[in-house]
């Protein structure tokens, strides 16, 4: 059936909000129609996908905060990304962070708010030395933060897949990034293969996998499409949603292909193909997505805050800021990220009885001075 005859036999967006949530799988031929729907059925679609939302998340946030552990040196040519062999974008280069760097990095997650803090190393994969330094301090961060943990060091071992288990980290990111068929036109130096295979490498030791695209590398709708409904085979626990954020030096350098609209209409295809798996508006919201950013937490309901691996974000106060309007909430993670956070709200009641003249800054007194 062509894309034209599924959107005019489709009555409302909403109609298929509701046929999802009955337990209909999204189809390739409906997630076309979603992607190329005029924009002026924009506020019906994210309407829809706000049902869909809210049926699984209702007005819950999560927050990441991403760490770049490792950064530069790495012998891979995704198209792009700055760290990349051909590369010439004037990055920061450094080897891996040593203890005190990351459980800073920590620190800055939890006063952020962060259910996750993600470390992430380039490289096309660790050493077994790289494993075992971030293994050591991601014990120390579930003592101190308990935080949850998203790894991303590129491909694994499954023996490093057991380490990084065994240290309490609680998800491997490892995004598709592209459809299959498109994956070749941005990478040469591995396979869309070898990411899946790391993905079954990191489930069979027992964790979570994230796992997400970047938009706006020249793909088709076809790709995006294809893409969501691979990571619905994969049954992902998270979707990092990436705009291309086109960098100079990059092979992907002045490609702007993408308008707001788009990825608003882009995150629309993630909720629907997978409903009731976390959606993260991820890496070139800011840049790509603008004034329309608040509208994207209706079919998302996760974002980074802060700053991206060798890009800057906006700053944390003004996603908090952000949110709050929506009405929205920022749920923490752990039980013992919690449980930190509650003594520290009942800390700052006891200074304000006691006569402080400080008050908490976008509810945390700690980390955002006043
Ligand atoms: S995405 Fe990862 S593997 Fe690819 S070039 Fe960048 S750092 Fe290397």
């Amino acid at each position: 059936m062509a894309t034209a005859e599924i959107a005019s036999n489709l009555n409302t967006w909403s109609d298929l909000a509701d046929r999802i949530l009955a337990g209909h799988s999204l189809t390739k031929e409906e997630g076309l129609a979603i992607l190329s729907s005029d924009d002026t059925e924009l506020l019906s679609l994210l309407d829809a996908a706000w049902r869909i939302r809210r049926h699984h998340f209702g007005n819950d946030v999560h927050l990441y905060f991403l760490k770049n552990a490792k950064s530069g040196l790495c012998a891979e040519d995704c198209g792009y990304c700055s760290q990349n062999v051909k590369s010439t974008a004037p990055i920061e280069k450094y080897n891996l962070l040593n203890e005190e760097e990351i459980l800073a990095g920590a620190k800055q997650a939890y006063d952020s708010q962060a259910r996750t803090y993600c470390i992430v190393t380039s490289g096309r994969g660790p050493s077994n030395s790289d494993v075992d330094h971030v293994s050591s301090v991601v014990k120390k961060i579930k003592d101190e933060y308990g935080l949850h943990i998203c790894c991303c060091m590129g491909i694994l071992s499954p023996d490093q897949a057991t380490t990084l288990k065994d240290a309490g980290v609680d998800r491997i990111n490892h995004n598709l990034n592209t459809s299959r068929k498109y994956y070749d036109d941005i990478c040469t130096t591995h396979t869309f293969d070898d990411r899946l295979d790391t993905l079954k490498v990191a489930r069979n030791a027992g964790m979570e996998l994230c796992a997400g695209v970047i938009a706006g590398m020249g793909e088709e709708h076809a790709d995006l499409v294809d893409v969501a409904i691979e990571l619905r085979g994969i049954k992902v626990e998270s979707i990092p949603v990436n705009f291309l954020n086109s960098i100079d030096g990059t092979q992907l350098e002045g490609k702007w292909d993408l308008d707001p609209r788009f990825c608003l209409k882009t995150l629309c295809l993630f909720r629907f193909a997978n409903p009731d798996v976390e959606i993260r508006i991820a890496g070139g919201r800011e840049v790509n997505i603008r004034s329309m950013q608040a509208m994207s937490l209706y079919p998302a309901n996760s974002l980074f805050v802060s700053d991206y691996l060798t890009t800057k974000g906006q700053a944390a106060m003004e996603d908090f800021r952000m949110i709050e309007d929506l009405g929205f909430k920022i749920i923490t993670g752990d039980a013992r990220t919690a449980e930190l956070l509650a003594d520290r709200e009942k800390a700052a009641e006891a200074a304000a009885q006691a006569g402080s003249s400080c008050s908490p800054c976008g509810g945390s007194s700690e980390g955002f001075s006043c």
